[in-house]
């Protein structure tokens, strides 16, 4: 529970204000667009608009698609987009070009990689049958596991994060795990927990949705096996935007993943009767990709590049500990007394881009309350018993300032002094949270 800390000097608008001043990344704000009166604390969850996103899917709609017609496919390079999409993704997350494509969802990549981890298993080690995962990770990784040990015949098994070490043994063939939690913002120690997969003989598929563009990833350094992430949370690449997959090189060719459609074909076009992958992550592909989404989601994807020459993913990440280190302290000092808790580890090596409150009574209508004054964040359920209702707050980086979480909290103070979010109009749920 948050209580009032005497040890440290009360923190101001005025430190916040000058914290912007000298954050070296304050002009990547520019491009983005943001509404007015809003402060985003949910991209995390759907990232802001680039400035160039609007005139760039005009582009391709009226110059490539509308004059180029199906022309476009070469004269526009529309074919080797995921490919080209993927290699930019490859810089934030320590992997290789020509290691990463840009394609489909979040989900249907698991489904993909998973299903190409328990292959290499049924024949590196056929007696190991189960697939290990955490029981709070992200449901739709759940349910793709589920669906996919009930076809492989494997069983999956979930446990806490606490027990994971313990729970590597000669059974265990993938261990799935997204590296930032979404409830909670933890982070795992990826190097650490694949080189304990690896001495247990498991293999590792790790999803980077909460990850990728938010805090630094080592792929390679860190020797995972597989990875995938999401476009259109801290990539800004727009709602439903293409995931992206990776897989090691060491793996990528030995088998065909489930969807084998005729983008991952050696030859798609001698439209040959049978299947032939072709070879790396290009086999990865599925059917005919969406040219709009992948422009969206490249104009997200530049302006990591512009990020770049700021020092990149490194200041990103120092700038993001530095954003939750000030909500988390201005929360405690201005906040303190309300019954609130914190779901987020403090430490900054356990720690994504996200901090999250709890409460045992009224989260959604906090969040609700707080909407309304313009400040965007989200409700997570709890499940009624261990794990408590969630206040989730995004930290973006790239678009947001100190002085915007002074103001986020100062809101949030007024709600809870005034206790205005007992107002029966913030009760209401929505269909989404
Ligand atoms: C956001 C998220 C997803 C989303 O999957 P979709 O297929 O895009 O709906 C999946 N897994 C995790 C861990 C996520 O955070």
């Amino acid at each position: 529970m948050f209580t009032q800390s005497d040890l440290q000097p009360a923190l101001t608008l005025a430190h916040c204000q000058a914290l912007d001043v000298q954050d070296p990344l304050r002009p990547l704000r520019d491009a983005f667009d943001m509404p007015s009166g809003v402060i985003y604390l949910d991209g995390n969850s759907l990232g802001a608009l680039p400035k160039t996103t609007a005139a760039r899917v005009a582009e391709v709609v009226t110059q490539e698609w509308g004059q180029g017609l199906i022309r476009s496919w070469n004269s526009a390079n529309w074919f080797t987009l995921p490919q080209r999409l993927g290699d930019k993704i490859a810089r934030l997350i320590g992997a290789d070009a020509g290691e990463v494509v840009a394609t489909d969802s979040t989900s249907i990549n698991l489904y993909k990689v998973l299903s190409s981890a328990l292959s290499i298993a049924a024949q590196d080690a056929p007696l190991r049958k189960q697939v290990l995962s955490e029981r709070s990770n992200f449901p739709t990784d759940l349910y793709m596991a589920q669906a996919l040990c009930q076809e492989r015949g494997f069983e999956l098994r979930l446990i806490d994060a606490d027990a994971l070490a313990g729970a590597l043994n000669d059974q265990v063939a993938v261990l799935m795990l997204t590296h930032v939690n979404y409830r909670t913002g933890a982070m795992h120690d990826m190097a650490a927990v694949t080189a304990a997969a690896h001495a247990a003989g498991v293999l590792t598929v790790w999803d980077l949705a909460h990850s990728a563009g938010a805090v630094p990833v080592a792929l390679k350094a860190d020797d995972a096996d597989f990875a995938i992430g999401c476009g259109y949370k801290y990539l800004n690449g727009g709602p439903g935007a293409p995931a992206f997959v990776w897989v090691h090189p060491r793996h990528s060719e030995r088998f065909w993943q489930p969807l084998a459609g005729w983008w991952g074909h050696a030859t798609p076009f001698e439209f040959t009767p049978d299947y032939r992958p072709a070879p790396g992550i290009t086999r990865y592909l599925c059917g005919t990709q969406p040219m709009l989404s992948l422009a969206a989601l490249e104009c997200g994807l530049d302006v990591f590049a512009s990020a770049q020459a700021m020092g990149g993913m490194a200041a990103l990440r120092a700038k993001s500990l530095a954003l939750t280190d000030l909500f988390i302290a201005l929360v405690e000092q201005r906040c303190s007394g309300h019954g609130l808790g914190l779901a987020t580890p403090r430490e900054h090596t356990q720690r994504g881009s996200q901090v999250c409150l709890t409460r045992s009574e009224g989260a959604y209508a906090m969040v609700q309350a707080l909407i309304a004054r313009g400040v965007i964040g989200d409700f997570r359920a709890g499940d009624g018993h261990e794990q408590p209702d969630i206040l989730r707050f995004g930290f973006t980086p790239l678009y947001l300032g100190f002085e915007e979480v002074w103001n986020a909290v100062e809101q949030l103070r007024q709600v809870l002094d005034t206790q205005e979010w007992k107002l029966p109009a913030f009760t209401q749920k929505q269909a989404v949270t």
